[in-house]
């Protein structure tokens, strides 16, 4: 374990050195860089700092180090607790780590083939030698040179199951900075990104798919009159109706107070059969805000309906949705155009 003591010390030199100033930002990255020496964004820096380089502010923030402007949380130990890195700082932190991890990969081989090319060599002059005159001395450097090479074979295996590890851990992270990247944190859904990809795997496979653009009603009242973390709920809420009655197909949150749906192997009509009666749900609910049980009232949204045609980009798709969801806002709301 490290010392309490001589961790604020390297930590202050460590600043020193990388001639970074010993600000909050700065010093809770240095703190969580000492407290996980053998950690990705460790290893990260031991790369970019190869060769005495110095670590830079953008390189700290690039590698997950958060810019704050208040002085450094306290944890109970009396230690500053590092800042959670946004989402990009956290994903370029991966990307770094990735880098270092295909880094460790090469060096390990690279060793693997250094030894046993040396290997390889000795061993074909002591053969030689012996060819010429058989000793026992040379039949000891003969067993003397594979004991050696067992011994660096059994240390480059422990190396090779330690980096498999690392990679198996890199690969689950990754997984969730994709599954992330692709979700709407307030709703759950898919974000736009995931939508646009579903889009366009729909076109390469060829499938006849039509798309849905909801926009809830009124809403900006609803954030006036509740606030908006009433209206984050109230979003959340049609979000989840709008999944459930559209299982199977592909519900995003577009942005703000709008939902783009990509309906999968389903006519026009059908479609807009479901939008219709997830309208209709949404419709019927009355809403309240949870804590005081007051009357939110009836919230209803309009949507726009079109089936994708072969020649339709992703934003012509969407803007004859969007232009059907101004018919019928401007019909009066609380309905389903499509066409
Ligand atoms: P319309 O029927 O014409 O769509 O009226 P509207 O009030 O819904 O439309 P407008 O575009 O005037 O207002 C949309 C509002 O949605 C304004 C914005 O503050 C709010 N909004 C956007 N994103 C969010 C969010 O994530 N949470 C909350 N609570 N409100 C949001
Ligand atoms: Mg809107
Ligand atoms: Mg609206």
């Amino acid at each position: 374990m490290i010392g309490k003591d001589n961790l604020f010390d390297r930590i202050g030199q460590f600043l020193a050195d990388h001639r970074l100033t010993p600000d909050p930002a700065h010093y809770s990255f240095v703190h969580a860089l000492m407290t996980d020496p053998d950690g990705p964004t460790a290893r990260a820096v031991a790369l970019l700092t190869d060769g005495g380089v110095r670590l830079a502010h953008d390189d700290v923030i690039r590698l997950g180090g958060t810019v704050v402007n208040e002085a450094p949380v306290q944890s109970a130990s009396g230690a500053p607790r590092p800042s959670e890195p946004s989402p990009e700082a956290r994903s370029d932190a991966l990307v770094a780590a990735t880098q270092s991890q295909v880094e460790g990969f090469a060096e390990t081989v690279r060793a693997m083939h250094a030894v046993t090319r040396g290997f390889g060599r000795d061993l074909e002059e002591s053969a030689a030698a012996i060819t010429r005159q058989p000793t026992v001395a040379g039949l000891d450097q003969i067993a003397s040179l594979t004991g050696g090479m067992i011994a660096r074979i059994r240390d480059t295996e422990v190396r090779l199951a330690q980096a498999t590890a690392e990679a198996d851990a890199l690969r689950t992270k990754l997984a969730e900075a994709r599954e992330t990247a692709r979700r709407d944190p307030l709703t759950g859904l898919a974000n736009r990104l995931a939508f646009e990809e579903a889009f366009t795997a729909c076109r390469e496979a060829e499938e006849t798919c039509c798309i849905a653009v909801c926009d809830v009603d009124r809403f900006k009242l609803i954030n006036d009159r509740h606030g908006h973390h009433v209206g984050d709920r109230v979003l959340s809420a049609i979000g989840q109706m709008l999944a459930e009655e559209c299982k199977g197909h592909l519900v995003s949150r577009h942005g703000g107070e709008e939902f783009a749906i990509l309906l999968h192997d389903v006519s026009l009509s059908g479609a807009a059969a479901l939008l219709d009666a997830a309208r209709a749900r949404v419709a019927a609910r009355r809403f309240r805000v949870r804590a005081t049980e007051e009357g939110i009232g009836q919230v209803t949204f309009s949507a726009g309906v079109t089936a994708i045609r072969a020649e339709d980009t992703r934003e012509g798709a969407f803007v004859r949705a969007d232009q059907l969801l101004y018919t019928a806002k401007s019909q009066g709301r609380d309905q389903v155009c499509a066409a």
